[in-house]
């Protein structure tokens, strides 16, 4: 039956996880994130500025670091909607050639 195969592209970070393979946190990390958006940015006359329709166009994850035990290397990013859905077929969105 069709109707689930809505899965890939939308919230893509919400399913991953980062446990720490050195302390066993599962929970706290300090991620940085580059994220390319692109927004409608509305000037009123005044010149107060109002962001709306804010796309984002690119999301990377740069570093990963455990809260706990400050171990970035130990970390391991593991995408939670692989494990639970493993039939969704592979994103069809490849960007070979990006750098
Ligand atoms: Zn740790």
């Amino acid at each position: 039956m069709p109707g689930w195969s809505v899965a890939a592209g939308k919230a893509a970070s919400v399913g991953i996880r980062y446990p720490c393979s050195a302390c066993g946190n599962l929970t706290r990390f300090d991620v940085v994130t580059s994220r390319r958006t692109r927004a409608f940015h509305h000037y009123t006359v005044g010149g107060d500025l109002q962001v709306e329709d804010e796309a984002v166009l690119d999301e990377h994850v740069d570093e990963v670091t455990c809260r706990w035990c400050g171990d970035g290397a130990a970390v391991e990013e593991i995408d939670k909607a692989l494990d639970g859905a493993a039939e969704v077929t592979a994103a069809a969105s490849d960007r070979s050639g990006a750098t």
